[in-house]
C-alpha cells in the first residue's frame, strides 16, 4: 500500500464526514456517497448526498442572504478585504489542501501545490483586484438628459465542478460569483468533494458571511440535476463534460437562467520542422502527461511535420517510457493514479479501440505493472492513420497522446480544425508568419505559440464548437454574474404633451 503520508506531514486531518454547509451550518443528515483515495483504493470518507429538501433549503439561504444585502449590498472596499483574507488563508493551507486535493483525484503532490492550490489563490487575489476596479457607464448625447449604466449583482449562482481541478477551478467560480455581490450554491463532483468542503470553511473563516456561499454535495443526476433546473437560481456556472453540458443548458434554459460552459477539448498540438525542437518536445510532454493528462486542455492530439516526424517520435516515447510514475505524494512524481476506477476503465477501452481502429501503440495501453492498488495506468502514445478516427475524435482524458504526420500548414490546420471541439490549440514554431497565419486559421477559444498553457485570468479562457459556452475572465465574470441597469435622467424639466388635457 503506497504511504499516502509521503514527504508531507502526516499531521493533515481529512473532514470526518462532508456535510453540506449551508448558511454556516454543517448538515450531516442524508445519504452517504464514499470518497475513495485512488491511490489506496480505500474510502477515506463519505460525502452527504443533499436532497431536495436539503437543496431547497441551500437555495433559500443563498436568496435570503442576499437580499438582507450584508454582502451583496456591501462597498466593494469590503468585499476587497474578505477576497484578499480568504486568498491568505487558502495561501496558509496550502500544504493541507494540496495533500487533499492529491489524497482525493491522485494529482501529483507537487502539481498540487503549484497548481492547483496556487491558482485556487490567485482566483481570489485576481477577482479582490478586480472588483475594486469597476465602473459603469454614462451618455449624454441627448443634451438634456444623462443616461447611466450601473451593474448589480444578479442574486443566487449555481456553480458545478467537475473532479479534475477541483480547487482550481471551483474556486474561480467562487471567487468571479461572489466578487460583486452575488450569493451562491457549489455542487463538487460526488468524487472530490474534499477541498470544497475545506476551502468552504476557510471562507467563513475569513469573514465571508454566513449564506453567500452554501455548499451541497451529490451525485451529478441527482443533485446536480436538482440544482441546475431549480427556479431559485439566477445563473449557472459549469464545468464538466459536454454531454452533461448539454443537459445543463437545457435544464437551465426551462427557466430562462444564463449559463456558462467550460467543456471538453481535444486539442491539436503542432509542431513544425522549424521549432526549437527541445522546446517543443518538453511542452508537448506537459501538455499532454500534466495532471495525469486529465485536464480539458490537454495537447492530446499531436502533429508533427513529416521531416522531423521519426525522430520526434522516437523522443516522445523514449520520454514518455521514462516519466516517473508513483505514489502522487512523492515530490519526484510526474505520473499518478487517475482518479477513479470507472474513468481507469474508460481510459483503458480506448487503447482498445485504438488497436480496433488500425493504431499502432508504441508504449502504453495498458494498467501499469507493479502496484497493488491504486488506478495507475501506463502513459500511452499511440501513431494515427487519420484524424477522423474515434480515437483522434473523442476526449479521453488521460495520459494518452495520439501522433499524426502533416505535410504542409494548411494540412496542420485543416486537421487541428476537423473535430467538434474547438477549446484550445499548441503550435511550435519559429516561423512568425507560420505563428500569426496559426492564430488566424485556428478555430479553438485559446492558441498558443510556443508556450504550454498560461492562464492569464484577465484574458476569456472559454471554447468555441463543442467546447463551451461563454467564458471565464475577469470581464468575462463581471458580465455574467452582474445585470445591467440603464437610468435615465433628466438635467432639464422635460417638456411633456399634455394627453387628455383639451376638451
Ligand atoms: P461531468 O460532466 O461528468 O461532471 C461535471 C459536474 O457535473 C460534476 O459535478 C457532476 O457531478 C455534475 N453532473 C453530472 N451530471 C449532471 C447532471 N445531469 N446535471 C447536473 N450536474 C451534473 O464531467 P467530469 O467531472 O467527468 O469532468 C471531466 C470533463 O470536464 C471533461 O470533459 C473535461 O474536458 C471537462 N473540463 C472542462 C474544463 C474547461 O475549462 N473547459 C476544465 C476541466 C474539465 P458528479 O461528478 O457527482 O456526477
Amino acid at each position: 500500500m503506497p504511504d499516502t503520508t509521503g514527504d508531507i506531514a502526516a499531521s493533515h486531518k481529512i473532514p470526518a464526514l462532508c456535510g453540506n454547509i449551508i448558511g454556516g451550518e454543517t448538515y450531516t443528515q442524508g445519504d452517504q456517497i464514499p470518497v475513495i483515495c485512488p491511490e489506496t483504493e480505500e474510502v477515506v470518507t463519505h460525502a452527504v448526498e443533499a436532497d431536495d429538501e436539503t437543496l431547497d433549503l441551500a437555495i433559500r439561504t443563498a436568496q435570503e442572504t442576499f437580499e438582507q444585502g450584508e454582502w451583496s449590498k456591501a462597498s466593494s472596499d469590503h468585499r476587497q478585504k474578505v477576497l484578499f483574507r480568504i486568498a491568505d488563508l487558502i495561501e496558509k493551507h496550502q500544504e493541507e489542501l494540496a495533500w487533499l486535493e492529491t489524497l482525493n483525484i491522485g494529482a501529483p503532490i507537487r502539481q498540487s501545490e503549484t497548481r492547483h492550490v496556487t491558482r485556487a489563490v490567485l482566483n481570489f487575489r485576481f477577482f479582490a483586484e478586480y472588483c475594486s476596479q469597476t465602473s459603469g457607464d454614462a451618455y449624454y448625447q441627448q443634451p438634456d438628459y444623462l443616461t447611466v449604466v450601473t451593474r448589480e449583482p444578479v442574486g443566487v449562482a449555481a456553480l458545478i465542478g467537475p473532479w479534475n481541478a477541483p480547487i482550481a477551478l471551483t474556486t474561480m467560480k467562487i471567487a468571479g460569483a461572489i466578487a460583486f455581490g452575488n450569493s451562491c450554491v457549489v455542487k463538487p463532483s460526488e468524487f472530490s468533494p474534499l477541498t470544497a468542503f475545506r476551502v468552504t470553511q476557510l471562507l467563513l473563516e475569513a469573514g465571508l458571511p454566513e449564506g453567500v456561499v452554501n455548499l451541497v454535495n451529490g451525485r451529478g443526476g441527482s443533485t446536480g440535476a436538482a440544482l441546475s433546473s431549480h427556479d431559485g437560481i439566477d445563473r449557472l456556472s459549469f464545468t464538466g463534460g459536454t454531454a452533461t453540458g448539454r443537459a445543463i443548458m437545457s435544464a437551465a434554459g426551462k427557466n430562462l437562467v444564463p449559463v456558462t460552459l467550460e467543456l471538453g477539448g481535444k486539442s491539436a498540438n503542432i509542431i513544425f520542422d522549424d521549432a526549437d525542437y527541445e522546446q517543443a518536445l518538453d511542452g508537448s510532454l506537459l501538455g499532454i502527461f500534466s495532471n495525469n493528462g486529465q485536464q480539458c486542455l490537454a495537447g492530446s492530439r499531436i502533429l508533427v511535420q513529416r521531416s522531423i516526424f521519426d525522430r520526434f517520435v522516437a523522443d516522445f516515447v523514449s520520454r514518455t517510457n521514462n516519466l516517473r510514475m508513483g505514489s502522487s505524494f512523492d515530490r519526484r512524481t510526474e505520473i499518478g493514479p487517475l482518479a477513479t476506477k470507472s474513468h481507469f476503465n474508460r481510459v483503458l477501452s480506448f487503447a482498445d479501440l485504438a488497436r480496433e481502429e488500425g493504431c499502432e501503440i508504441l508504449t502504453g495501453g495498458r494498467a501499469a505493472d507493479g502496484y497493488s492498488s491504486g488506478y495507475f495506468f501506463e502513459p500511452t502514445v499511440a501513431v494515427t492513420p487519420r484524424n477522423d478516427l474515434r480515437i483522434c475524435q473523442e476526449e479521453i482524458f488521460g495520459p494518452f497522446a495520439t501522433i499524426q504526420v502533416f505535410d504542409t500548414p494548411e494540412d496542420a490546420w485543416r486537421i487541428a480544425n476537423e473535430s467538434d471541439f474547438g477549446l484550445v490549440s499548441y503550435v511550435w514554431t519559429s516561423s512568425l508568419e507560420t505563428a500569426t497565419t496559426a492564430h488566424k486559421a485556428i478555430k479553438a477559444g485559446m492558441v498558443l505559440i510556443n508556450t504550454p498553457i498560461v492562464r492569464e485570468l484577465r484574458a476569456p479562457f472559454g471554447g468555441f464548437k463543442d467546447s463551451g459556452v461563454g467564458s471565464e475572465s475577469g470581464a468575462s465574470c463581471e458580465a455574467f454574474y452582474t445585470e445591467q441597469k440603464t437610468t435615465v435622467i433628466p438635467m432639464a424639466k422635460p417638456t411633456l404633451p399634455k394627453l387628455g388635457s383639451e376638451a
